[in-house]
């Protein structure tokens, strides 16, 4: 195994370039607008018949401030009003859906994502909570993973207390940098004593685990400052951390016109900031898990890891991906046994699907065994940093070798050694490395290149 990522600057100026890149497979750029509500009523009758537990994502787009980085699907406004609506066409869709599953499938995992959750007021976080709870199976015994997005500006000591009487065992919290100056310049206002009351409570109320996101490469960030956000969120200790690698894409994302491309960090610099937060997080005891994740040892993501059962989907790195993944809400994704689809992504679409009683799936994607083969590599490389060529040969039943990417050999975008090394049976890699895999898992490959790469190209 490899202890630490490999930071070789002739690696790094080797793939520093515009290629594919996977943080799940398949990825929503392979939707299409054939699969619909029809594939997903037959995908939800298929997890009655198997009895899979379930994992539930309800996405709550409503945003009072915006954050000029921002790329979430999310309505900015400041009309509290907004809510009720939405929450009665939601409402509907879980009626809609729960009825085609058995209330013995167990909700082993729920995520209350945005937008800003909190956004909704206590009455209408209690009605969305009881409506899940009288139509899904939800665990009243804490053994659940049940989390909720919070902004720390839009929530305090009594939200909390509410959300924990609600079932409410992990929270993530928004944070993404400290410096005033950078909070000036995405227009994201946040003081470190706001972030601290809200873990404050969560320890109190004995909330199992609090995660804080944190983003790299934001305007006025240098890697002096973000090492100083850093060392003032390493001193709050949360379980999780996620440090996100800021994508500035204007045209495609408006909120991000906003900022001033003058004062982005350069790519020098983005590397830097990365590499000193890995350094800095794992000598402060953190696992790194992957990509953008670091855990706590005893954390049941680096748990997961160690036991070979971590797995990685839409919702990021996940313990739950035995479960069939409900998405509800305005864009949300879907993932039922083959089967992925995506609701309509525009909120007045949404709602007026739901108004006709009808459920607001847009597009989606049945992966087929290829795409299994496919994934289940990237899986390999993505979570384990590794691959296992007789575990893919025996599941699969393919000459892997002969039929597959071969490192050094068809791609040569794949790693040197530096970051990879050959085992008896398949290569390990370190972290970045498996990164750098996970870029070309799929191409220039004697039979994968029958089917283009579908890829991001970044
Ligand atoms: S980053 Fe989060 S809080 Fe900010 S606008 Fe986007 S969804 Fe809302």
């Amino acid at each position: 195994m490899f202890d630490t990522p490999s930071w070789a600057p002739e690696l790094i100026r080797r793939y520093d370039q515009a290629g594919p890149r996977y943080t799940s497979y398949p990825t929503a750029l392979q939707f299409n607008p054939g699969v619909g509500t029809f594939d997903l009523l037959h995908a939800l009758r298929e997890s009655r018949r198997a009895e899979r537990p379930l994992s539930l994502y309800v996405h709550l787009p409503f945003c009072p401030h915006i954050c000029y980085y921002c790329a979430c699907n999310k309505v900015i406004t400041k009309d509290r009003s907004r809510s009720a609506p939405y929450l009665q066409r939601l409402e509907q869709e879980i009626r809609l859906i729960a009825c085609h599953l058995s209330p013995d499938q167990r909700v082993e995992q729920l995520h209350l994502g945005g937008g800003t959750p909190t956004f909704l007021n206590h009455s209408e976080l209690r009605q969305l909570m009881g409506t899940l709870r009288e139509h899904f199976n939800l665990l009243d015994d804490g053994s659940g993973d049940y989390s909720i997005e919070i902004d720390p500006r839009e929530a305090d000591w009594s939200t909390m207390g509410l959300l924990r009487e609600l079932g409410f065992n992990r929270i993530s919290l928004g944070v993404q940098d400290l410096d005033p100056d950078v909070q000036r310049a995405v227009n994201r206002l946040q003081t470190l004593d706001e972030t601290l009351a809200i873990i404050e409570a969560a320890r109190t109320l004995q909330y199992r685990s609090i995660n804080l996101d944190l983003i790299y490469g934001l305007p006025r960030q240098t890697p002096e400052t973000f090492a100083r956000t850093l060392n003032e969120v390493l001193a709050l200790q949360p379980d999780r951390l996620s440090v996100f690698n800021y994508a500035h894409l204007p045209d495609r994302f408006a909120p991000q016109r906003r900022i001033n491309t003058a004062e982005l960090p350069s790519p020098a610099q983005k590397l830097r900031m990365l590499e000193e937060t890995v350094e800095r997080l794992t000598a402060a005891g953190y696992r790194y898990i992957g990509m953008d994740h670091f855990a706590m040892p005893d954390d049941e993501l680096a748990i997961a890891q160690e036991e070979h059962t971590l797995q990685r989907n839409f919702q990021g790195y996940t313990t739950h991906g035995h479960c069939d993944l409900i998405g509800l809400g305005v864009s949300a994704i879907s993932q039922v046994g083959e089967l992925l689809c995506q609701n309509d992504s525009d909120l007045n679409g949404y709602q007026a699907s739901l108004a006709g009683l009808q459920l607001a799936t847009r597009r989606g994607y049945v992966c087929d065994e290829d795409d299994r083969l496919r994934r289940a590599v990237i899986q390999q490389l993505i979570c384990h940093f590794a691959l296992d060529f007789a575990d893919i040969e025996r599941r699969f039943a393919v000459d892997f070798p002969a039929t597959s990417p071969m490192p050094g050999r068809s791609c040569s975008a794949w790693p040197v050694t530096a970051c990879w090394r050959w085992m008896p049976g398949g290569f390990v890699s370190c972290p970045l490395g498996a990164c750098w895999c996970g870029l070309c898992a799929c191409c220039s490959t004697p039979i994968w290149a029958s089917r283009p790469c579908p890829g991001i190209r970044a």
